[in-house]
């Protein structure tokens, strides 16, 4: 089941699926909080382009903005300025309902918290996306996205009787039913020990490898973010760096340095 860094992409070579090759499109991206003087700018103007196909780590201190980065791009918060596309689909001034639909139909989400419903079944967690975009509730795709997390015989039980790590397995199928373009992962390991965090990022891996996903992950932890193809790096509110096929030990170094040049006090912090 875990797929270790196979056939990783450059950033910038492109996939070959869709007209732009571009997944995400970042263009100016603003998002403040408040307003003069005591105003937050936790985006501080965000350029950005991930190719489909990437699997790419957002890093960056506490309060640098990745939360806010993840839900500008993944449409559920609206930018203060700039421009965020979705496939080659402006989503800037979309409609409320429009933006669901696209969110619904083409992208996935794993949050920290798995945020599974306990009183469904594994089974209609799973097919929860499908319902809610109005699909039909196919069980036979239910069940290929279960196998695919290796949870194939845990269909009928609810979230309560699974461990974390099985959880968030559940909660990676529920991102995949739709076969989504993008899926968004806001530390999807850091509730998880090391061994289940390994099997969650080798699923986030085979969803890019495989199945030809564009993954963006925010984390704190440099062995997860070594998962990925390239490691970008916040610091108030911009990327300020950026790594490609780092190992661990090189994605922490990056931070540490980040962290002592933003701010003395944090360093070391994500050592
Ligand atoms: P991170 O996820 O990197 O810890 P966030 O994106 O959550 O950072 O926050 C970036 C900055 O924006 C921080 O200074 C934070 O305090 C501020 N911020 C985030 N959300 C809000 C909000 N709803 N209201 C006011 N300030 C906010
Ligand atoms: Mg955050």
């Amino acid at each position: 089941m875990k797929v270790r860094r196979g056939r990783r992409q450059q950033v910038g070579e492109g996939a070959s699926a869709g007209e732009s090759g571009v997944a995400v499109e970042l263009r100016g991206v603003r998002r403040q909080y408040g307003r003069g003087a005591g105003a937050v700018h936790a985006l501080a103007g965000v350029d950005l382009a991930l190719p489909r196909g990437s699997f790419t780590a957002v890093m960056g201190p506490s309060g640098s903005g990745k939360s806010t980065f993840l839900q500008c791009a993944a449409g559920l918060d609206r930018p203060s300025a700039g421009s965020v596309r979705l496939g080659g689909t402006e989503i800037t001034g979309m409609s409320e309902n429009k933006l669901t639909e696209l969110r619904r139909s083409r992208l996935g989400f794993v949050f920290q918290a798995f945020n599974l419903l306990p009183s469904l079944t594994v089974e209609q967690n799973v097919l929860l996306p499908l319902r809610l975009a109005g699909q039909r509730q196919d069980r036979r795709r239910a069940a290929a996205v279960l196998a695919q997390v290796g949870l194939a015989d845990k269909a009928r039980r609810r979230p309560g009787e699974l461990s974390g790590g099985q959880q968030q397995r559940v909660a990676v199928a529920r991102a995949l039913v739709t076969s989504p373009d993008v899926i968004f992962a806001d530390e999807p390991t850091g509730a998880l020990d090391t061994g289940t965090a390994e099997e969650v990022l080798g699923l986030l891996r085979h969803a890019v490898d495989g199945l030809g996903a564009t993954v963006v992950m925010v984390t704190h932890d440099p062995s997860a973010a070594a998962w990925a193809d390239s490691v970008l790096f916040l610091a108030d509110g911009s990327f300020a760096d950026r790594l490609d096929h780092g190992s661990p030990a090189q994605i922490a170094a990056r931070m540490t340095a980040l962290t002592a040049r933003s701010g003395g006090a944090m360093a070391g912090a994500a050592a």
